[in-house]
C-alpha cells in the first residue's frame, strides 16, 4: 500500500508487537534495523562534517550473500534452509562477526548487525572490519546431527568468502563452540590442514581464548561500572533488572552481583521473575543450565515479562534481541542506565526519549564490545601459537574497554551528544581516517 503523507506524520506503534512493528494508518511496516544503524550512522556523519562520498563509501555493506542450503533431515527427507553472510567492510581489517541461527533471521537484520561490527571493532580500536551471518532455522528444533550438517553446507557453500584474513565468523544468538568447532573443521578440510584463525569462540581444546565465553558481560560490567562512577552511582547500593538470561545477560549480571548490584528483575524467553530482595543470580545460573527456564526458581514472584523493561531500578540490561526500547515504550522506561548487552535493543525514536527523561544508554557497539574483543585476542593468540592465562586476558580486556568507554565519554561531552552518538563518531573517524590514508581503488 502506497505510503501518504499525512500517515508518514503519525505513526504509532503497535501494543501487541512494539518489538519489531510500526503500524501507520490502514498498514504494518516492520521496523527496519538496518534503517535504525542507518539512521545513528546518520545522526554521527552530520556532527562529523566530512567529505559525504567517503561516508556514503564506508556506510553501506561491500558484499551480502545470500544461500539456499539442502540439508538431510533424520528422517531422510530434504529440507532447504536459507543462509546470509554479509561483509559490511574491510577497511581496517579482516570481517569480523558471529553468525545467528534463529526463525526470524533477516537479509535486513544480518546487515545491520554486520555493519555494528564495524562500528563496534572501531570503538575498541582492534584491526578488523565488520560482518555477520545467519540460517533462519530454529536450532530447538533439529537434532545435533541436522544442526551439523546445516553448519558444514553453509560453511561448504560459503567457503571462498571465509578466511583468518579475509572473515572471521563467530557465535551469536543460536550458536556457540559446538558449531564453531564443525566451522573450523570444515573449513580446514579444505586444505587438509588446522586453520583455528578462521573462526573465533571455538572450545579452549580446539584453541579457543579462555574468557572468550564470558568476555561479552565482563565488558557489559566494566562498561556499566565505569558510567556508574561517573554519574556519581555507587553500584553497592544499586538495582537491576535483566532482560534475556542468556550467556550475555546471565555473565553480565552475576560480575555486577560481584559489585554488590542487586538484581530485582530477571526475564528470558520463557518468562520473567522477580523479588524485592534481590535474586540469587548465582543460584539462578544453575537452575537455567538444567531446566533452560527462568521459570519456576522458587521464592520468587512471577511478572508480565514486558515489565522487565519498566521496572523501577538503577540499571537496566537488555540482553536479548533488537528493537525492545521503542518509541511506543521508551517513555514507561524508569532507570539510570541501560547498559546494552544485546545489540540494537533501542530504536533511534526511543534513543531520544530516553535522552530528553535523563537515561544514560551505554550503546551496544560499546556496550557489548567485550565479546569481539576477546575474540580478536582468540585469533591473536592462533596466529601466534601461543595461549594466554584468563588473567592476561582479562586484564587486556579491562584495558580496552575502559579506554573505549572513555573515548566515547570525551566525544559525547565534548560534542554535546549521547554516548550513542559519541561512539558513532568515535568508529567513523577511526574508518574514514583510513580509508582517506589507503584511497579508494577505482
Ligand atoms: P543467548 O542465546 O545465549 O541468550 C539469549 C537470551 O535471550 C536467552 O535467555 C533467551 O531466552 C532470551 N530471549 C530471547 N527472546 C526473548 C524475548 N523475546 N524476551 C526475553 N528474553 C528473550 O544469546 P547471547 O549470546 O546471550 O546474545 C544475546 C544478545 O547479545 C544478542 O543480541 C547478541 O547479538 C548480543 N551479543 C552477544 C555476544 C556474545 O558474545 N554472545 C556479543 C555481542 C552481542
Amino acid at each position: 500500500m502506497a505510503k501518504t503523507a499525512s500517515n508518514r506524520k503519525k505513526p504509532t506503534v503497535l501494543k501487541r508487537h512494539p518489538r519489531s512493528v510500526v503500524q501507520r494508518k490502514n498498514t504494518t511496516i516492520p521496523i527496519s534495523v538496518f534503517g535504525n544503524v542507518m539512521k545513528q550512522f546518520n545522526a554521527a556523519a552530520r556532527k562529523l562534517k566530512l567529505d559525504k562520498s567517503l561516508l556514503e563509501f564506508i556506510k553501506m555493506p561491500r558484499r551480502s550473500t545470500i544461500v539456499k542450503l539442502p540439508v538431510r533431515m533424520d528422517d531422510g527427507s530434504y529440507r532447504m534452509f536459507t543462509g546470509y553472510r554479509v561483509q559490511h567492510s574491510i577497511a581496517r581489517g579482516p570481517a569480523k562477526g558471529g553468525i545467528r541461527y534463529h526463525p526470524d533471521v533477516t537479509l535486513d537484520e544480518v546487515q545491520a548487525l554486520a555493519s555494528w561490527m564495524t562500528w563496534k571493532c572501531a570503538v575498541v580500536n582492534i584491526p578488523f572490519g565488520g560482518g555477520k551471518g545467519g540460517i533462519i532455522c530454529d536450532p530447538q528444533k533439529l537434532s545435533e546431527g541436522e544442526l551439523e550438517r546445516l553448519t558444514r553446507r553453509y560453511v561448504a557453500d560459503l567457503i571462498d568468502l571465509f578466511g583468518p584474513d579475509v572473515d572471521i565468523p563467530a557465535p551469536d544468538v543460536g550458536t556457540g563452540p559446538k558449531v564453531m568447532s564443525w566451522f573450523m573443521d570444515t573449513y580446514s578440510m579444505k586444505d587438509s590442514r588446522v586453520i583455528p584463525g578462521v573462526v573465533t569462540g571455538k572450545p579452549v581444546t580446539l584453541g579457543g581464548s579462555r574468557g572468550r565465553p564470558e568476555a561479552t558481560g565482563r565488558g557489559v560490567m566494566i562498561s556499566t561500572r565505569e558510567a556508574a562512577g561517573h554519574l556519581g552511582l555507587d553500584l553497592s547500593n544499586s538495582t537491576a533488572s535483566v532482560q534475556g538470561f542468556g550467556n550475555v545477560g546471565s555473565v553480565s549480571a552475576l560480575l555486577l552481583h560481584e559489585l554488590g548490584v542487586k538484581f530485582t528483575h530477571i526475564s528470558d524467553v520463557t518468562g520473567a521473575i522477580y523479588d524485592p530482595e534481590g535474586i540469587d543470580v548465582q543460584a539462578l545460573a544453575q537452575h537455567v543450565k538444567k531446566t533452560k527456564s527462568v521459570v519456576g526458581f522458587p521464592d520468587v514472584k512471577q511478572i508480565r515479562p514486558k515489565d522487565i523493561l519498566y521496572a523501577k531500578v538503577d540499571i537496566l540490561i537488555p540482553a536479548a534481541l533488537e528493537n525492545q526500547i521503542t518509541q511506543a515504550n521508551a517513555h514507561r522506561v524508569r532507570c539510570r542506565i541501560i547498559a546494552e548487552g544485546a545489540n540494537g535493543p533501542t530504536t533511534p525514536e526511543a534513543d531520544r526519549i530516553l535522552q530528553r527523561n535523563g537515561v544514560m544508554v551505554i550503546p551496544d557497539i560499546l556496550c557489548n564490545a567485550g565479546g569481539v574483543t576477546v575474540s580478536y585476542f582468540e585469533w591473536v593468540q592462533n596466529r601466534v601459537g601461543y595461549f594466554w592465562t584468563e588473567e592476561e586476558v582479562n586484564r587486556r580486556l579491562e584495558e580496552k574497554m575502559v579506554a573505549a568507554f572513555h573515548d566515547v565519554l570525551k566525544m559525547a561531552l565534548d560534542n554535546r551528544t549521547s554516548m550513542r552518538i559519541g561512539a558513532f563518531m568515535v568508529a567513523i573517524t577511526r574508518v574514514i581516517d583510513v580509508v582517506q590514508m589507503r584511497g579508494i581503488y577505482s
